[in-house]
Parts: structure tokens; C-alpha cells; sequence
């Protein structure tokens, strides 16, 4: 890449034009450009997914999806609304399992990247696109779906210095980029009870992901529905910085070539929740990814498919595997469930 098309070349000369960015700036722009470029799912590219892993993810949450519309009783219009759909993949197998029970929303998918959208578009040829959720219609229930989406929006991070807190910025020293502490004082975007901490503490926070819960927790509120954020996370606030970078399953420096790299960071569930909670939207719970799904009967599921085609149950079983085991995705991944005031408890929560 040269010329404008590099953004390492961009952002050096925005830094050395009007001062140190941000490091949120500094994601949100990265990811823009990755996810802009290319398909980076599955095991040829750099990270792999639930959905990606076993059908039986998508099949479980369209399972939960349906029970919860059911029991709310079946009102139609309904919406399944997707966050970063990624393949098309969660979509497509939620979906198949939610006809089962006599439900066949419309679809609304909001992605905003064109290659991903086309992957998206065949997997599920009846689907809308939205760039965001604006103009998702406000007329019936929203059972929406976000895996994997918070933890590639932009986290901002705080630094307790000498001075006071800090956020941090992104800046060039000897031609390459490093965090360094702001000089405007931040002590304003903590809360009261977090801000007296050590010397070098910092704190994450993400202004971009409780934006979204909190559109996500009005509409509920207002039209009815429910939704389950899967991501990995943290169930407790805690300090220290997640923020990192992923290329071909490896963790890579975030700071070297931005827009080729997945950047991510871990979700703090406790702060959404309590964003939902304001907003309107009744919590049902977060809880780990291997105990929802082993609630939600994950085991016989994979079982009564390893019966009907044996030559796949070797297959079956490492993909439930790497599913629910605590040392694979099923305790750092997390799932938290809100629905609309009125509707019921959730399974598995
Ligand atoms: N949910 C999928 C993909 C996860 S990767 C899966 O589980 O396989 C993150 C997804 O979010 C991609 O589809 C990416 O293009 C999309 N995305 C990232 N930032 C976004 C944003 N700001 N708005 C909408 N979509 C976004």
C-alpha cells in the first residue's frame, strides 16, 4: 500500500499536523479500514468464530429467540436485527432454527462493510442492510443478535497520572506509534467512586459500546423484543488495559500497521448492564458462554446430531468443545440477555 491508502502513512501525518490522536480515533479508524478490506473469518484467516466453529451456536440462539417471542405472545410484525454480521453464518442458522417454531421475521442485518455485506447477502438472500440501526423499522418486536460486534467498536483509555487522569493518546516516537498520557485533564469521565486509584492505573471504557446498548435497550423498551450480546468480557469492572491486536490467530502489536489487524478489546458487561437498566430495558443476566450453552441443552443437541451422522461425530464433539470448555471460549466468553419490560426470564440465565 502506498500514498493515501496506507493509514499508518495517514495517521503520522495527521499526528504530526494537529498533535497526538486518540486512541479510540486510533481504533475506530483501523477497524474501519480492516473490516473494509476483506473477509477476516474463519481458519484461512485471522480469527474464527462461534458461529464459524459448530451450526449449533447459530441454532441455539435462534432456539432462545424464538422461546422468548413465544412466550411473549408471538406478536407480529417482528424484526431479527443482527449487529456485525460477520459471514452471514449466526444469521442463517438462527434463522433456520426460529422457522421451526413458526417464526419467520424480517431481517435486518447492520454491517458496514461491502465485502462483508455480499458474504452476508448469500448466506441470507431476504435480508436488509443498515449501515446502523436508525432506520431498522420501530413497528414490532426486535429479537436482536451481536456476537463479536462490541469488542471491535473503539475503547477509550484512561491513565491515572502525577497530574490526575489522563486519556490515552496515540502519538509517533522514532517513527513509530506509542501510548502516551493526554494533557487535557480527564478526571470528569470517571466516576466518583473509580477515580482514586494508584499512579498508573488505567481504566477502559467505551463510550461507542454503550451507545449502541443504549439504542438497543430503547428500542425495547419502546417496541418490545430481546437481545443477547456474546463477546468476551469481564462480568466485574476491573483496571488495566485489553486492548490488542489479532492477525492469523496471533496476537500481534497493535501499533504496527494499523487497518491489518483485528483490534479488539474485552467488553465490560457490568457497565452495559447498567446502561441497559437506565435506559429502560430489563436485564435478565450475564453469564458464561459454556453455562448458557450447556443450559440451553448444547450436549444432546450435538449428541442426537453425532447419532444421525456418525461419520461427523468426531467433528461435532471438538466443535461443542471448543464452544463450552473453560479453557476454550466458554468462560472468557460471556452472553448477556435484555429484553423489553413485560417479557419473560430467558433460558439458561
Ligand atoms: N458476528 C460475526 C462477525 C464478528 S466480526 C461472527 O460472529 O462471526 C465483527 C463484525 O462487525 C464484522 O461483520 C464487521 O464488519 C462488523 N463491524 C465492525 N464495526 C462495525 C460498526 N461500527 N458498525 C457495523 N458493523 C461493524
Amino acid at each position: 500500500m502506498t500514498g493515501e491508502r496506507n493509514l499508518a502513512e495517514i495517521f503520522r501525518r495527521l499526528i504530526a499536523t494537529t498533535g497526538p490522536i486518540s486512541l479510540a480515533h486510533y481504533m475506530a479508524e483501523a477497524n474501519a479500514r480492516y473490516y473494509a478490506g476483506a473477509d477476516p473469518l474463519g481458519a484461512g484467516g485471522d480469527f474464527v468464530t462461534a458461529p464459524e466453529i459448530s451450526q449449533l451456536f447459530g441454532e441455539l440462539i435462534g432456539v432462545w429467540l424464538a422461546d422468548m417471542w413465544l412466550r411473549a405472545g408471538s406478536e407480529v410484525p417482528v424484526h431479527y436485527v443482527e449487529l456485525g454480521p460477520g459471514r452471514g453464518t449466526l444469521a442463517r442458522d438462527a434463522l433456520r432454527a426460529m422457522k421451526r417454531f413458526g417464526l419467520e421475521p424480517q431481517v435486518h442485518l447492520v454491517e458496514t462493510s461491502a465485502a462483508l455485506r455480499k458474504l452476508q447477502l448469500a448466506a441470507v438472500p431476504a435480508a436488509q442492510f443498515h449501515p446502523d440501526l436508525t432506520n431498522v423499522p420501530f413497528e414490532g418486536p426486535i429479537l436482536l443478535v451481536a456476537n463479536e460486534f462490541l469488542d471491535a467498536l473503539p475503547v477509550r483509555q484512561l491513565i491515572c497520572t502525577h497530574g490526575g487522569w489522563r486519556e490515552v493518546m496515540v502519538t509517533v516516537e522514532c517513527g513509530r506509534f506509542v501510548g502516551a498520557p493526554g494533557s487535557t485533564p480527564m478526571d470528569a469521565a470517571l466516576p466518583e467512586e473509580r477515580r482514586r486509584q494508584a499512579e498508573g492505573t488505567l481504566i477502559e471504557t467505551s463510550p461507542a459500546q454503550a451507545a449502541i446498548v443504549h439504542e438497543v435497550a430503547g428500542r425495547l423498551a419502546e417496541q418490545g423484543g430481546a437481545a443477547l450480546f456474546v463477546d468476551y468480557g469481564h462480568v466485574e469492572p476491573r483496571n488495566g488495559s485489553t486492548f490488542q491486536a489479532v492477525r492469523r490467530h496471533e496476537k500481534v502489536d497493535p501499533f504496527e500497521n494499523p487497518g491489518t489487524a483485528d483490534l479488539t478489546a474485552h467488553v465490560d458487561f457490568a457497565s452495559l448492564a447498567q446502561v441497559a437498566k437506565a435506559r429502560g430495558a430489563r436485564w435478565l443476566g450475564t453469564v458464561s458462554q459454556g453455562d448458557w450453552l450447556r443450559a440451553l441443552g448444547i450436549e444432546a443437541r450435538s449428541e442426537a446430531l453425532g447419532r444421525s451422522a456418525p461419520q461427523h461425530r468426531e467433528a461435532l464433539d471438538s466443535a461443542m468443545h471448543r464452544l463450552i470448555e473453560a479453557d476454550q471460549m466458554g468462560e472468557l466468553f460471556k452472553v448477556m440477555a435484555l429484553a423489553a419490560p413485560g417479557w419473560p426470564d430467558g433460558a439458561g440465565l
